[in-house]
């Protein structure tokens, strides 16, 4: 069973999920890019329509006819991970209200708790596509209409937390499938790089009695040296601090803390522009392998005024290497304002593949 352990130096956990280590090794031989679909991920694709029985039963799928959520006419599908790295059979679970992990003291130095939680698979389209530029503005709208469902089912559960919604796209970014599909993990603690979100845009709230996104957002608009690309609800921008090359954020340009809370309309107007803007960097680094994370407030604080929620897209050009690991500290070779600028130009093949 997956394990959360915490370092007793500083106060990092982690998940010890040995499981993991099972799940087919379907990319571990191919190249970095996601590029193409390839005959042999087609054959053996559990993710593909007809093969619903070779996944555990949906939780959540979108389909033309309400009938069996198992049945093959699905444009979105959500299925419980078959390999999960947390667990969501734990004997007894508290409230996330009492749930406190256990710290270290006198008597153990290592502290350890199951690894309680959910992690489900969203199967983005039924159609075999390996990057997000491959599918449709009304495709994206679909899969990010499912996350929007389960982020809004999964608060319920007194016993979670937070939820991170995230996709790996090409094997160096840590996809096992190649079939397009991005990955939910709710749990019972805010992981740490979300907390550290929290904590400084709240410290920025107390002194200046205003969100930093939006702050940051009405900087970047009026001077656009970062801006990739816009739209009336959402900006797409090379952050400031850039830790990868061609960092990509994705905001509401409007105050939202939850992503929950999206409506239909702009939830369109987001898959429109991240589709295209994530084309730019597809087609730019020649489908290059990345990740795509959703970063917003915990279960129990839905609607604050210090934090906005956000899309963060990173390729993954470069492998982190001794420094990086060793000093947590990382080393961008391209500048944003540079990758900003590029990426406005390149707008090659970011239309979208058409409808279905
Ligand atoms: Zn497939
Ligand atoms: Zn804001
Ligand atoms: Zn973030």
């Amino acid at each position: 069973m997956p394990e959360l352990r915490r370092d007793p130096i500083v106060d990092r956990w982690v998940i010890i999920a040995e499981n993991r280590a099972a799940r087919p090794g379907a990319l571990v031989n191919a190249s970095d890019s996601p590029r193409e679909p390839t005959t042999a991920g087609l054959e053996t694709c559990p993710f593909c329509p007809g093969y619903e029985s070779e996944t555990p039963p949906a939780v959540f799928a979108l389909r033309g006819h309400a009938n069996d959520p198992n049945a093959s006419d699905w444009r979105v599908r959500v299925v419980p991970n078959k390999y999960p790295a947390l667990v969501s059979e734990t004997a007894s679970q508290p409230d996330r209200g009492t749930y406190v992990p256990r710290s270290p003291g006198p008597e153990s130095l290592f502290a350890a708790a199951p690894a309680f939680g959910v992690h489900e698979v969203i199967i983005d389209t039924p159609r075999h596509v390996t990057t997000v530029g491959q599918l449709t503005n009304e495709e994206f709208a679909d899969s990010l209409t499912a996350v929007r469902a389960r982020l809004e089912a999964l608060r319920h559960d007194l016993r979670l937390k937070h939820a991170i919604v995230f996709k790996n796209v090409g094997c160096a970014a840590g996809a096992t499938r190649e079939h397009l599909h991005s990955q939910l993990m709710a749990s019972n603690l805010v992981p740490p790089l979300v907390a550290a979100e929290l904590r400084g845009a709240e410290r920025f709230y107390d002194t200046y009695r205003q969100c930093v996104f939006c702050r940051m957002i009405d900087d970047e608009c009026a001077s656009g040296e970062r801006v990739v690309d816009q739209s009336s609800a959402f900006v797409a921008l090379c952050p400031f601090a850039s830790r990868f090359a061609y960092e990509m954020w994705i905001l509401p340009k409007g105050h939202a803390s939850h992503f929950g809370s999206i409506n239909d309309g702009d939830l369109a107007d987001l898959a429109n522009l991240a589709r295209r803007a994530i084309a730019r960097i597809e087609s730019l680094l020649r489908s290059p392998a990345y990740n795509l994370v959703i970063h917003t407030t915990p279960f129990d604080s839905l609607a604050i005024e210090h934090y906005h929620w956000h899309m963060e897209v990173f390729p993954r050009l470069t492998i982190a290497a001794g420094f990086e690991w060793g000093s947590g500290c990382a080393v961008n070779p391209v500048s944003p304002e540079a990758a900003a600028r590029v990426l406005r130009t390149f707008d090659k093949g970011s239309a979208s593949p058409g409808s279905r």
